[in-house]
């Protein structure tokens, strides 16, 4: 096998929830360039079009879904429209996610009066934004015998990052499940269906531009924060996630499950000092 033969993912269908967004758009990228077929499930069915229809008029295959990661009925039309069209599901990339402004608390903000329901939704999203589609794609691929699903978790999960409590829940609820889900899936599945995460650092996104930038681009005191405690000093950039995500969607990780790859220019570890 040739070195390279490893990390294809040659006519692989692979679902990228979130695949309209500014992460969500580099996997989707990334999944083509290495052979595969992307398809882009998102709520906004215009960019996940116009995604779809780059990756074919650069002689590519890719499909454009429209779907809420939390509505399960609709995931299920969508899976059927995935399976019309290819009749297969390979990979499930967790991308749909996020930070919510009504889940953030500010630093003067009673801490003792936190938004709950706001805190609730952004652990909603992140969390069952994962589990639900698992459920319905993941099954697709177990019925196959073959599959990897890679979720997508954050720094904030294992560091205190301020004001983002329930993000945060989210995040280290997501890697408490991608553990759990890996061997539950293995206990029945055997080494068929693998199930890891990328825990990104910061990338500048749609999702916290307002938490890391003014109005005129420049950082704000979060945004230089955040680069002081990064070894690497600035921001990720999305295309340096899809190393990480080729690995765990490809053969090259076949006896990688229940794991998580930091892509964070060193932000984790650091202790600041
Ligand atoms: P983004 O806002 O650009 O993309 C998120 C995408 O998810 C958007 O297209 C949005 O419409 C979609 N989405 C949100 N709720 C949805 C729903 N209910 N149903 C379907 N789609 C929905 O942000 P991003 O930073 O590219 O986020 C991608 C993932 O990466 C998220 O899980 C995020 O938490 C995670 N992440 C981002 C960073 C970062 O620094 N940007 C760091 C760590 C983890």
């Amino acid at each position: 096998m040739a070195s390279n033969d490893l990390f294809s993912l040659q006519d692989k269908v692979i679902i990228v929830t979130g695949g309209t967004g500014v992460l969500g758009g580099a996997f989707v990228k990334g999944i083509a360039n290495a052979g595969g077929i992307p398809v882009i499930l998102g709520r906004n069915a215009a960019v996940a079009e116009q995604r779809a229809k780059e990756i074919i008029d650069n002689g590519g295959k890719a499909m454009a879904v429209v779907s809420n990661v939390l509505d399960e009925t609709e995931l299920v039309k969508a899976k059927n429209s995935i399976l019309e069209k290819y009749g297969t599901i390979d990979g499930l990339v967790n991308g749909a996610g996020g930070n919510l402004p009504e889940g953030v608390l500010q630093p003067d903000a009673d801490i003792f009066s936190m938004n709950m329901d706001g805190m609730k939704k952004a652990m909603e999203l992140n969390l069952w934004g994962t589990i639900i589609p698992t459920q319905v794609f993941g099954k697709v691929m177990a019925a196959k015998g073959k599959g990897s699903i890679v979720n997508i978790s954050s720094v904030t999960s294992k560091q205190v990052v301020t004001k983002v409590l329930g993000y945060s829940m989210g995040k280290a609820s997501v890697d408490c499940y991608n553990q759990w889900f890996a061997v539950e899936v293995a206990n029945r599945f055997g080494d068929a269906i693998r199930v890891n995460a990328i825990m990104p650092g910061f990338f500048l996104t749609e999702q916290n531009r307002t938490l890391l930038t003014q109005p005129d681009g420049s950082f704000t005191l979060r945004g230089n924060l955040v680069i002081q405690n990064t070894p690497f000093k600035r921001f990720g950039k999305p295309e340096e996630l899809v190393g990480a995500l080729i690995y765990l969607l490809s053969d090259a990780s076949k006896f990688v499950t229940g794991m998580q790859i930091g892509v964070d220019g060193g932000f984790t570890v650091y202790s600041g000092v």
